[in-house]
């Protein structure tokens, strides 16, 4: 496993393990407007990609990253499984045969939150995931315009996703079951937001 490969499977083994951490949480805040599962579906999710590294000695980035997008997408149902499924199959599909760098890993997280956006039809203030990823996109592309490095834009971006995470919570929820509750779902944080932010706190503390 090259540097850069051992990096990001750095990145998901910190992230399986801040998601089992807040599983608790994320399914809390699902219970309030969802189904109660999101810290156990993505606790699931992450130990079965943890499985996969510990079997698989990985070649590439974009190997590594392709094949954790399909365990999620197997292994996790509901929304969140293809979400993310499809967020780590695009991330590793752009990164095929290209250097990593602060400019290919933003090109890799577009494509990334493109697939999220194309399975799930989310716009901005919908009370997803994409709440937290859409700022976070901005600030990376503002930090890596502005000469910052991978773990300086990837700080950038998990900063700014904490704030759309914290932005989610007056929204009226216009995708996913939350949406089910209508004007109910106001006053409570999306916990895809909240899974995304842990995710890039992740990236941010393991890709430097
Ligand atoms: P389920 O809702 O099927 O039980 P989870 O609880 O694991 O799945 O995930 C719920 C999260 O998925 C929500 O908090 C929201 O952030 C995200 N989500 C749901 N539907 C969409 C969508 N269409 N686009 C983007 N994100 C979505
Ligand atoms: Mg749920
Ligand atoms: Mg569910």
């Amino acid at each position: 496993m090259g540097d850069e490969t051992a990096k990001f499977a750095n990145w998901l083994r910190d992230s399986a393990s801040t998601l089992h951490d807040n599983a608790a949480y994320l399914t809390e805040l699902d219970s309030a407007i969802g189904d109660a599962d999101h810290g156990s579906n993505m606790d699931r999710g992450f130990a079965a990609v943890v499985a996969v590294l510990d079997e698989t000695s990985f070649e590439s980035v974009d190997e590594l990253l392709k094949k954790a997008g399909m365990t999620l997408v197997s292994k996790v149902g509901g929304a969140s499984g293809p979400l993310y499924g499809t967020f780590f199959l695009r991330f590793g599909t752009a990164l095929a045969g290209a250097e990593i760098t602060p400019a290919s890993v933003g090109e890799g997280l577009k494509a990334g939150v493109g697939g999220i956006l194309a399975r799930g039809k989310a716009e901005l203030g919908d009370k997803t995931m994409y709440d937290a990823w859409a700022p976070a996109l901005d600030a990376y592309d503002d930090a890596v315009a502005g000469g910052a490095d991978l773990a300086g834009a990837l700080a950038a971006a998990a900063e700014a996703a904490a704030k759309g995470r914290d932005a989610t919570t007056p929204l009226v929820a216009r995708k996913g079951r939350a949406s089910y509750l209508g004007e109910r779902s106001a006053g409570h944080q999306d916990p895809g937001a909240t899974s995304t932010t842990l995710l890039l706190e992740s990236a941010a503390r393991t890709l430097a």
